[in-house]
């Protein structure tokens, strides 16, 4: 029997064929118009077609595509600069970090744990962290996210891996002991429903890897490079991570991923220990020296501030809303029990696609609200609109 499409299922029919896309505005193939309140999973924070990164790839392509990591290039040199500083700011780190390049979030995360579990020696090779947290689909990255039912068809996974409540401080502390090499955390839980850390939480967190000599991993891949309203998620609680890893908005839709650690960590990683042909190859790097360039320009973080704090005090009058978490333009939208009553959050999802708005149902009961930071007023006003009358249609189920 021939299937209906060549591609695998291991994602669900696809409901709608984009074929372009401006700041954040997408259309269909029917030439239909959307506004993009995802980004790609929170990827495309620039907007799509950014006229930079256009450019930027455009003449990257007709200079040096593809040498390998044996030779040296200039993009990646001038993104690691750029995210170190970025990195470092608010923190009182001083001395550089280092940076790997990969080409996806989970290679990131993947190589994160390589270099934590090098660093800190045999015998200290597990990684804690969160219940609900995601980190990747790789097999390492899959047992380091705490969804137990996503493990379930892949078991055995790598051994090493233990999780803890999010934002239980004496849970994490109750699974420490000298197994135990690194904690591996997201500023704010993303894919598991947009849980904001506390940052007391985070504090302690910072504490205990103090006092037990364990390493500090930030994973944010989906919250850093502004989304929140700083540069970085774990900015907001005042402290100061050993190895962070970046990935999604980093090239704007050019696949890149980047793992930073602080030199005493990052000297942990001898040549041949790990690689990877494409990391931080000259393409998708020139794309990443876009993004950071027009980024800082902008001031990435205050418009996610100014734009989320509009967002929240629009969603928070809309009638079907119950309550509204995250920080920036990192949000979901929690719905109340009479729209829950007739839809769960990804029906409503749907609803919103056809009504030409693209958000996505992050829990049963509730939307992931990601757009783009350089969103407008108007536009946020406008997709808001579209988010109401959805929700105050009659139509749903019977
Ligand atoms: C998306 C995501 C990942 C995985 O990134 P991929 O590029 O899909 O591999 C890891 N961690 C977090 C927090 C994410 O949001």
């Amino acid at each position: 029997m021939t299937p209906d499409r060549l591609l695998m299922s291991n994602y669900g029919p696809p409901p709608i064929k984009f074929v372009s896309g401006q700041g954040t505005v997408l259309f269909d193939d029917n030439g239909k118009e959307y506004l993009d309140f995802l980004c790609g999973l929170a990827v495309t924070s620039l907007g799509h077609s950014h006229p930079r990164v256009a450019e930027a790839l455009t003449v990257q392509a007709k200079t040096l595509l593809h040498v390998s990591n044996l030779f040296d290039t200039d993009p990646h040199i001038e993104v690691a600069k750029t995210l170190d500083e970025l990195i470092r700011k608010e923190t009182n780190i001083e001395i550089p970090g280092r940076i790997v390049f990969q080409n996806s979030g989970a290679e990131a995360n993947e190589a994160a744990i390589k270099l934590a579990r090098k660093h800190q020696g045999q015998g200290r090779h597990v990684i804690l962290s969160a219940l609900r947290s995601f980190h990747g689909r790789t097999l390492a990255t899959l047992a380091a996210t705490g969804q137990p039912e996503k493990h379930e068809p892949f078991k055995p996974l790598p051994e090493g891996f233990r999780h803890a409540t999010w934002n239980d401080l004496d849970h994490f502390a109750s699974l420490v002991d000298s197994s135990v090499g690194a904690i591996l955390l997201e500023p704010i839980q993303g894919e598991g429903g947009v849980n904001p850390a506390d940052p007391q939480f985070l504090k302690g967190i910072r504490k205990i890897c103090d006092d037990h000599g364990i390493l500090l991993i930030m994973d944010e891949i989906q919250a850093g490079l502004g989304r929140t309203g700083k540069w970085f998620g774990f900015q907001h609680a005042g402290i100061a991570p050993d190895i962070v890893t970046s990935a999604k908005a980093l090239g704007n839709g050019v696949p890149i991923g980047a793992v930073w650690a602080i030199e005493e960590v990052a000297s942990a990683f001898k040549p041949g220990d790990h690689g990877s042909t494409f990391g931080g190859q000259p393409l998708a790097a020139s794309a990443a020296q876009a993004v950071l360039k027009t980024m800082i320009e902008i001031d990435a973080p205050l418009l996610a501030t100014e734009r989320g704090q509009e967002l929240i005090s629009m969603l928070e009058k809309v009638r079907g809303i119950e309550s509204v978490r995250g920080s920036g333009l990192l949000l979901a939208a929690e719905l109340d029990a009479e729209i829950l009553s007739k839809w769960t959050a990804p029906e409503v999802a749907r609803e919103c696609l056809e009504a030409g708005l693209v958000v996505n149902g992050v829990t049963p009961t509730s939307l992931r609200l990601t757009p783009p930071l350089t969103v407008s007023t108007e536009e946020l006003t406008k997709g808001v609109a579209l988010l109401e009358k959805v929700l105050n249609s009659p139509k749903g189920k019977e």
